[in-house]
């Protein structure tokens, strides 16, 4: 089935497309480039979405809701993952998003906005719904990732696991992806951060029957033009992977 959000996922943060840099003139603001993800070259003659589709725009889909497998017990392993009803109340097109297939990658980000140091809930869930946002207005069904790590190592639900993600160009079949929130060319991962990522890599490996070696930063991912996760986390990969083997 065609599907608008992109397959070809994210680019890198430092690459402003023409309608961010427009709106960041207008000030209109920094949010609507939030995430690691910034929008891919176009790859056909698709015209970008509404940057504030209105629940009019939205509303009729003539493509049937794609069929999703149902939520499997096992989730409950994740216990600890505070619900993305807790955070926002914007819930995904479902008329424009893939089911998740199964998984073989796991990919950890870092959000690449302004540096991030709070820790408290109501900061770290409206930089949540900032993304969410800046990731609906590139004309996403949903923010791209699965999960979201704090600074405090509270671990979000992001998109729902049973949709497939938008965070790794042309490689989001079968691939969880994980926010680390900041930016960690700018600042470092917190213990906490870090140690949750590994608990939670731990968490999903299990699950999911995956290695260590199932592990990426989007930098490793081939043709990854980025430098998500930043140099601070980036730097740490291979020792998360020694933790989590
Ligand atoms: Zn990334």
């Amino acid at each position: 089935m065609a599907n608008r959000e992109p397959q070809f996922g994210v680019t890198e943060e430092s690459v402003l497309g023409r309608r961010d840099v427009l709106l960041a003139g207008l000030g209109i603001g920094i949010g609507l480039i939030a995430g690691c993800a910034s929008p891919a070259p176009a790859k056909s003659a698709r015209l970008p979405g509404p940057l504030w589709p209105s629940d009019e725009l939205l509303a009729p889909k003539a493509a049937p809701a794609v069929a999703v497998a149902p939520l499997k017990p096992q989730t409950a392993l994740m216990s600890n993952v505070i619900p993305r009803t807790s955070w926002t109340h914007g819930v995904p097109d479902k008329g424009d998003i893939n089911p998740m297939l199964p998984v073989h990658w796991v990919t950890v980000h870092h959000d690449g906005m302004d540096s991030f140091g709070a820790t408290d809930y109501a900061s770290c869930a409206s930089r949540l719904e900032l993304i969410r946002m800046g990731h609906k207005g590139k004309g996403w069904a949903d923010i791209g990732y699965h999960f979201v790590v704090d600074r405090s190592g509270r671990v979000w639900e992001g998109r729902e696991l049973r949709y497939q993600g938008a965070h790794v160009k042309n490689n989001n079949e079968g691939n969880i992806g994980i926010l680390c929130l900041g930016n960690f060319d700018l600042q470092k991962p917190s213990d906490a951060q870090m140690k949750s990522l590994e608990r939670h890599l731990k968490a999903i490996m299990k699950q999911y029957k995956l290695s260590s070696a199932n592990i990426r930063s989007h930098k490793e991912w081939p043709d990854a033009a980025t430098a998500c996760p930043g140099r601070n986390l980036q730097s740490k990969m291979a020792g998360v992977r020694r933790a989590v083997a």
